[in-house]
């Protein structure tokens, strides 16, 4: 199916020294395309030139939209998500290690495969070891949690349909994670190579922290793993106090009232057992939080692609 209507969202922070040289070679492809286009570019708080260059662009096919302060990078996606009019959406970053010359092909497997989300595959990522190495670990937990075998999520040079937006935008989550909550709501998905170049200039925009805290969203988002992980903990905790009490009683028997170091020993077991019981009682108490949590969010509990 052809779309009618195309939209590139694409979250700015701070890249006065790319956005120039992106919009340039942004054009000539939205040109090549010959197709209803648009550009959604979301400023997310910057504080150098940004927000200034993209007004001058703005247009009749370049949509800016300035966000209040900076909220990250899946936040400002989100904005353009809430501002573009495209059956298909792609999203990519403005530091143009995503080249824009990948955009027809990727248009072209989603309307032939009749995907839904098409992700990318970085071919010769270039990022330092210290950021392919997390995102090997990131990526391999993402396949877990979502059951989906694609493997690079990181990269946010993806395609998807107009409804899996809207699902989205459905749902009210404020910390997310964007690919992962896309593949949530579609079937058919894919995922093509394309290159990926050294950042235009300046410098990534997530610090250390900024990282750990966009993967603890990843993990809290979409699994109750540290919650049944208390839970489980417990369990054993308690099994293991059980048969320790278990064992002295039969050791007590055995070699008589000496051995067990004067009940120390039985102390222990007990002790065990009663703190996986407190470990089992959280477990169960995150659990109801999980679901709390799971209600609050209002994530659609299905989606409906067609009634025949
Ligand atoms: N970005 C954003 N808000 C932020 C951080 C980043 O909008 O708080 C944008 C940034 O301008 C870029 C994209 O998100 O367009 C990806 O950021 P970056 O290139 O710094 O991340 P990396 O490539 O290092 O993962
Ligand atoms: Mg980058």
């Amino acid at each position: 199916m052809k779309a009618e209507k195309i939209s590139i969202v694409i979250p700015v922070y701070n890249e006065e020294e790319t956005l120039e040289k992106l919009l340039e070679r942004l054009r000539p492809v939205m040109d090549s395309l010959d197709r209803d286009i648009e550009a959604v570019l979301v400023d997310d708080g910057s504080t150098d030139r940004s927000l200034e260059i993209l007004k001058q662009h703005a247009g009749q096919n370049i949509k800016v939209v300035e966000l209040t302060r900076n909220y990250g990078q899946h936040a400002a996606v989100f904005a353009g998500f809430e501002n573009c009019e495209g059956d298909i959406i792609i999203t990519m970053d403005a530091d143009l290690q995503n080249p824009p010359e990948e955009i027809p092909r990727l248009i072209q497997v989603m309307e032939e495969g009749e995907y839904e989300v098409v992700g990318t595959l970085r071919k010769g990522r270039k990022d330092s070891i210290f950021r392919k190495i997390p995102s090997r670990i990131v990526n391999a937990a993402t396949r877990r949690i979502t059951g989906v075998h694609l493997s690079d999520w990181g990269c946010m040079l993806r395609a998807y349909t107009r409804p899996v937006v809207d699902y989205m935008l459905k749902s009210q989550e404020h910390s997310t994670f964007i690919p992962a909550l896309a593949t949530s709501f579609a079937k058919n998905v894919t995922e093509i190579e394309v290159s990926h170049e050294e950042r235009f200039a300046g410098q990534s925009k997530y610090s250390l922290l900024k990282l750990i805290t966009l993967h603890f969203d990843l993990i809290t988002a979409f699994s109750d793993f540290p919650l049944q992980f208390m839970f489980y903990m417990g369990l054993l905790l308690a099994f293991f106090g059980a048969g320790f009490g278990i064992v002295l009683v039969v050791a007590r028997v055995y070699f008589g009232a000496d051995w067990a170091a004067q009940g120390v020993f039985t102390l222990f077991a007990v002790l065990f057992f009663f703190v996986g019981a407190q470990f089992l009682a959280f477990g169960v108490m995150g659990e109801y939080v999980g679901r709390i949590y799971r209600e609050v969010k209002k994530r659609p509990p299905y989606t409906i692609r067609k009634v025949y």
